[in-house]
Order: structure tokens, then sequence, then C-alpha cells
């Protein structure tokens, strides 16, 4: 299956215009090309699919927007910021969330949520830390939420305020933006942030200025012209105040869909004063598993990953890696200086003055390669027949002329794997995913 990226005039599903997909066998396109749903990889979240020379008849074209209609969510961002206001003049007492409907509930509303879990006495901390009140929307395939430990999140502000920045657009970053509002309600602390996320309930909790229902994999503002100026506008720096975006996609994600989402935010940045910019790039953070290195660095030759490993509150595997612990393979890929990126020493992260950057504690300088191979922080070890450094756990197999796995099989697929890129193996036997 490959991506045709978004195209003009693309059929509409409730997730905005649909992506262009054509099935390839051996690297070569092959069949009919079609349209289905840009957010969503489980046909069981949203079923749309449509041919590309498909005749839709008028009446299937109503059906369809009619549809989509009824796929909005109840009430408008306008309407959840009036009750927002509403909700908190409540007292403590009156103060409803309910579970279930993942709410906030005015007391004329309690009846219709009688038979519904509630959360009672919502708290204005409460009320400032939505993602904590939310359950996070775990389904693999289209929301993968998961959210930052307290400690990635610390670090990724405080990284962006000691760089300068102002203003961090954050792109299905909501723990990040949360921790920027929460603090910006404070005195002595002036990051403004402005979230992007395709998650509707945190409309519940944010004005229009601070959040815009959009769709990472095809650039769509739900919330239409007006929803794209407010992040238009959130991009011109006014009074020098520099502005960095963080995104934080699902992993499943298609990396194409949302290099094109990126340079389309890039773009708009950009486009709001020439004169400051010159050729450069909007900085940007983009936080994804370093097996999707090569990937991201085909769509962004400016970019280089950190060693810096990003974990998550409700990710088992995803565990910032100290004694014994799972590693996290989760990195930040940035087009920031990397010498400028500083990791914290405290929790082993040195500073490799070849390299230029800071690498992790069990990151080796290779000789051979003149650089801090390590991808995963575990000592990686040179190999001279494939002339570059290679996992631990590999070693070379004669047959395949490479490192690899001990316990993998010498047959030869044709197509690149999905994750890597390489040949001889499909996405499910990737060594890379492989976490031994
Ligand atoms: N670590 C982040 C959350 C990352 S999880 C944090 O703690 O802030 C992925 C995020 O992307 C979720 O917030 C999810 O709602 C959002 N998301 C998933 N699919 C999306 C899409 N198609 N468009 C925009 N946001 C999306
Ligand atoms: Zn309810
Ligand atoms: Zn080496
Ligand atoms: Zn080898
Ligand atoms: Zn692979």
């Amino acid at each position: 299956l490959a991506l045709l990226g978004p195209a003009p005039g693309a059929p509409c599903c409730p997730h905005g215009p649909a992506l262009l997909f054509v099935k390839t066998s051996q690297g070569k396109e092959e069949g009919r090309r079609f349209y289905a749903c840009s957010a969503c990889r489980d046909r069981k979240d949203c079923n749309f699919f449509q041919w590309e020379d498909e005749k839709v008849s008028e009446a299937r074209l109503a059906a369809r927007e009619e549809y989509n209609r009824s796929q909005q969510p109840c009430f408008t961002h306008r309407q959840n910021v009036d009750r927002y206001k509403n909700f908190v003049l409540l007292p403590l007492s009156k103060r409803r969330f309910c579970q279930e409907c993942q709410q906030l509930l005015l007391p004329a509303e309690w009846k219709k949520h009688s038979d519904h879990q509630f959360l009672c006495d919502i708290t204005t901390a409460q009320l400032k830390n939505p993602s904590q009140l939310l359950y996070p929307l775990e389904n693999k395939k289209t929301n993968a939420q998961y959210l930052f430990t307290d400690r990635s999140c610390q670090f990724l502000l405080n990284l962006l305020i000691d760089l300068g920045f102002r203003r961090v657009l954050s792109v299905g970053t909501p723990r990040l933006h949360e921790m920027i509002q929460s603090k910006a309600s404070q005195e002595d602390f002036n990051v403004r942030g402005l979230l992007l996320d395709i998650d509707f309930r945190y409309s519940q909790f944010y004005t229009e200025d601070e959040f815009c229902h959009y769709n990472m994999f095809n650039h769509h503002f739900f919330g239409g012209e007006a929803a794209r100026e407010t992040c238009r506008k959130f991009l011109c720096e006014e009074n020098g105040e520099r502005v960095i975006m963080v995104a934080d996609p699902p992993f499943g994600g298609l990396v194409e869909a949302l290099a094109s989402s990126f340079k389309k935010l890039m773009a708009m940045w950009s486009e709001t004063e020439k004169e400051g910019h010159d050729n450069r790039e909007m900085p940007m953070f983009w936080i994804f598993p370093y097996f999707f290195e090569s990937r991201i660095l085909d769509f962004f030759p400016s970019f280089s990953m950190m060693d810096y490993q990003v974990d998550y509150d409700n990710h088992a595997l995803y565990k910032h890696g100290k004694t014994g612990r799972r590693q996290s393979p989760v990195r930040i890929f940035t087009n920031l200086t990397p010498s400028m990126i500083v990791l914290p020493e405290e929790e082993g992260y040195r500073f490799c003055s070849v390299c230029q950057r800071y690498v992790s504690s069990g990151n080796q300088h290779c000789e051979i390669c003149n650089s801090c191979t390590s991808k995963d922080g575990r000592r990686w070890k040179h190999c001279v027949l494939c002339k570059k450094c290679v996992k631990p756990s590999w070693f070379h197999c004669n047959n395949c002329k490479c490192c690899t796995l001990q316990q993998h099989s010498c047959e030869k697929t044709d197509s690149g794997c999905f994750v890597c890129g390489k040949a001889g193996h499909k996405r499910s036997a990737c060594p890379s995913l492989s976490r031994s």
C-alpha cells in the first residue's frame, strides 16, 4: 500500500479530505487507486472508501454529507467555551464530569446522565489538567494517546524555554500544552501555547485561541477558515516571540502524510513574515521512535535525532530505561543545531565533543564510523563487513550479507520493510522493532 498523498478535490469523510492510496507489489504501483480515511487506519473507526475513478451519485453524495454532519460532535467549540464559563461559576458541589460521555455537566443535564458514572467536586486544578481528567484514547490504530511522564514533559518545556522560545505550537501534545497553559496562569511565565489535536474533548477546556480541532494527517482544520486564521496568527512572531512546533503523532501513522502536514504548518510560518526568516525553517521537535529515523530524514534532511529517551505514563513498553527497566525507543527529531539541545547529565547523558551533541551514557563514540552510533541507548558494536555499527545482539550473516538477529530466516523478500526500508524482511519481522 502506498500513499499518493492529499489530492485536490478529494472526497471527505468525517475526518476531512480522504487520502489517495494505491496498492503496490514489488515496489510497483498496481491496481486501482482509492481514497481512504486519513486519520483512521482501522476500518472499524472509519470505513470511508472510494475508488478514484468511481462515479458517485448525487444521492450518495448527499447521504455522505448528511452522515459526515451527523458524526460531528454534539456541541461546537464555541458552545463548549460558553459551557466552561458557566461551569467555573458553579460551586464545587455542583461541578460534575460524566466519565462515560467525557463531558463537563451543567446541573440541568444531570438527569440525562443519571445512570452514567461521574466525578464530583471538579476542582480548578483538575480543569487545568484535562489530560488527567479525560481517559487516554489508547486504541492503537487511531488515537494512540500516550501521555508524557512528568519527567519528559518538564524536560521538553524547560528545554524550549532555555532555547528562548516563547510560543509553542503543540501538535498532538496535549500534556505539554496543559503544562504551558497552567503555568501561564501563574505570574512570571511568558510562554504561550496553541494545541492542535483531533481529540475534540479538549475543546471543553480551551478557548478558540488555545485549541484547534485539527487532523495532522491531512492538515484539516475542522473549525474551517477561522481556525486556520487562529493558527496563522499564532505563528506570526509578534514582539519577537519565537515559536517552535512540537509534534508527537501516533507511531502507527503514515510518515509521509505527517511530513506533508508539518511542511504546510511550516509554510504557514514562513509566509507570516518575510524579512525575518530568510531561508530558515520553522523550528520543530518531532517526537517519534528512533527506527523511523531514515524515513523522517527522507522528508526533512535538515533534521537530526537526539538521544533523549521520551517516555510515557500509560505505555509500559516506553518507559525510561534506568537500571533493569526497559528503554524507551522514542526520540526527539529536530532541525535545531544538535549542540544546543542540552540533555540532563543527572540521567547519564554526556556531551560528545566530536559529534557536537549530547549522547546517552551507553553510546560509545566509534572511531571507525567517527560518530556515536547507538540508536537505542545500548553500546553498539562495529561490524567491519557491514562497515557500520550494529546492535549488540546482532551478528553478521554471510547469507544475507548483513548483520541481523541470530534467529532470522535468510529468505529474501523483494519489497523493502515498511519500518526500516531494508530488504530481506517484512515489517512484522523488522529487527528495528524487536526490543530484547
Ligand atoms: N505525548 C503527548 C501525547 C501524544 S499521543 C502528550 O503527552 O501530550 C498522540 C496525540 O495525537 C493524542 O493527543 C491524539 O489525540 C493526537 N492525534 C491522534 N491522531 C491525530 C490526528 N489524526 N490529528 C491530530 N491529532 C491526532
Ligand atoms: Zn453521560
Ligand atoms: Zn562503527
Ligand atoms: Zn555485519
Ligand atoms: Zn525492517
